[in-house]
């Protein structure tokens, strides 16, 4: 047996300490994975707002105390708190990096007042980037692997490889970097750079640059031992074409022997309706009448009539354009002419959330919607569901249409990124779902009409359920796909 790896995990959220999006769930499950594959990993990560530290059992670290890591030309205090993610799986420690000047809000990247990115998204992101390398000194534990997730993580492979290269704690590092939403760059001025520290001779296009712009991004595309992103099919979307890429397509091209695909897995300890405690039914593939009176009870919080013979469209969602949303506007009168019920749990762009308004004003019998984050709801929005609707223009992995297989709840998907890999159309008895290829109203309304005849034939739709469920997304391959990577990384050095 080779001996475990250490391995630091540092991410912009993971749940429950803070979540905007999947990539929480992903940095709560991948690292207990790896952990159980006999690995030692940590996770360090912001602490936004005012958490119940009582109940989140986070606890000071008295000599990780008044850390000085310096933002531009002055210096900002972080102290670092210590938790664990407990599972039946183990527990991983997790560090809380604190401060309230950067961190105070609870919301992690936009200003809950005013609905846009917090101004000092930059220095918030500099601070964090530097204190994670700045701890690890302080820490005097050695990792062999560090994983960065997204842009917020972006600048630390660059800090290993530049003013930290001496330093003999983390000139042995590998850094692993994984894109999780290639549309979101971390951009910002010039004079952003002069605060990170990083040496000038960086500031060009191969590395840092990106069109008289810094971005955190491409740092870490440029810097990072390895990058992956989370499906195959948007690995090779995202070098392939512009469309996918956002201009990053060429350094994507360039460094694609360095480039892979791993699925995100999906934590069937949370998204397991057989064991879920959120939902007022739990029931396996055999009880799926159960699953019924989960549709009812969802149909009566959104107070709603509930009748078997017709369909429930579920929808769980940041309300953006990503997710095609636009798609959904364009074919909302034909929908709310069929025989449904649709119902929509969302928080984002505005328009978005007017159009749903608007909808469920005129059709108050049809439609159910809740603005805002609920964790709740989403479970039972998955269990009552009949369909799932996730028409994303783009979807680097997405964890909805897999955590709505395992509850039977049939997605509706465009055939792009993670949904292609994971869901495919039903016909001849084999399948998962409903999928289609070009990005039109019309080939989104043609796919759910095909989901709706479906319903109808009572026999085939629950065959279909069944099948849905028995698919298995669990992390064990992934976290093993990553062990390997990581060794890969280890061993080209030796
Ligand atoms: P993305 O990360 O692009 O938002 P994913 O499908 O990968 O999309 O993950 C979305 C995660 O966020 C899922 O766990 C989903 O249930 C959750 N989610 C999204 N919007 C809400 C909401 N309004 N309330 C509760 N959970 C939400």
């Amino acid at each position: 047996m080779p001996k475990g790896l250490n391995i630091l995990f540092c991410t912009s959220e993971v749940t429950p300490y803070s979540k905007t999006g999947g990539l929480a769930d992903v940095s709560n499950s991948l690292p207990q994975e790896l952990n159980a594959l006999g690995h030692a990993v940590r996770i360090i990560t912001p602490k936004y707002g005012p958490l119940d530290e009582r109940k989140l059992r986070i606890y000071e670290i008295k000599r990780l105390t008044g850390i000085e890591v310096p933002v531009g030309d002055r210096i900002a205090i972080c102290n670092i708190k210590s938790s664990f993610i407990v599972s039946p799986k183990g527990k991983v420690q997790v560090f809380l990096i604190e401060n309230d000047e950067f961190f105070g809000q609870t919301s992690p990247y936009v200003d809950a007042k005013s609905g846009k990115d917090y101004p000092s998204n930059d220095e918030r992101f500099i601070f964090y980037n530097r204190a994670v390398v700045q701890v690890l000194g302080l820490l005097g534990w050695q990792p062999d692997i560090i994983h960065c997730n997204d842009w917020q993580t972006g600048l630390i492979p660059a800090y290993i490889k530049t003013i930290h290269s001496k330093d003999p704690l983390l000139n042995s590092v590998k850094s692993v970097f994984t894109i999780h939403n290639l549309a979101f760059q971390g951009l910002f001025p010039h004079k952003s750079f002069l605060k990170s520290g990083l040496p000038d001779n960086i500031y060009n296009e191969n590395g840092v640059e990106y069109y008289d712009q810094f971005s955190f991004l491409k740092t870490a595309l440029n810097f990072s031992d390895i990058i992956t992103t989370v499906s195959e099919k948007y690995a090779q979307e995202i070098s392939a074409s512009h469309e996918y890429g956002y201009g990053f397509e060429g350094i994507l091209k360039k460094r694609k022997k360095d480039l892979y695909g791993i699925l995100n897995g999906v934590d069937y300890t949370v998204w397991n309706p057989e064991k879920d405690k959120l939902i007022p039914f739990r029931y396996s593939s055999k009880e799926l009448p159960l699953k019924r009176e989960n549709k009812k009870a969802l149909l009566k919080h959104f107070e709603l009539d509930y009748d078997a013979e017709v369909p429930v469209l579920g929808v769980i969602s940041r309300l953006t354009d990503q997710k095609g949303f636009d798609l959904v506007e364009a074919i909302l009168k034909d929908l709310m002419s069929e025989n449904i019920q649709l119902i929509i749990l969302g928080t984002g762009d505005k328009t978005y959330q007017k159009i749903f308004e608007n909808l469920k004003k005129k059709n108050p019998k049809k439609v159910g919607l809740h603005l805002g984050f609920s964790e709740e709801l989403a479970h039972l929005i998955e269990a009552g569901s009949d369909i799932f609707l996730m028409p994303s223009k783009y979807e680097p992995c997405g964890l909805n249409q897999m955590y709505s297989l395992r509850y039977g709840t049939i997605p509706v998907v465009r055939a792009t990124g993670g949904l292609a890999d994971t869901i495919s159309e039903y016909k001849n008895g084999k399948g998962n779902g409903f999928v289609f290829e070009k990005y039109e109203p019309a080939a989104l309304l043609n796919a759910v009409r095909r989901a709706l005849k479906l319903f109808k034939n009572r026999e085939e739709w629950i065959k279909l359920v069944r099948q849905a469920m028995a698919y298995d997304f669990s992390w064990e391959v992934s976290a093993k796909k990553y062990v390997e990577l990581y060794r890969s990384l280890i061993k080209k050095e030796k």
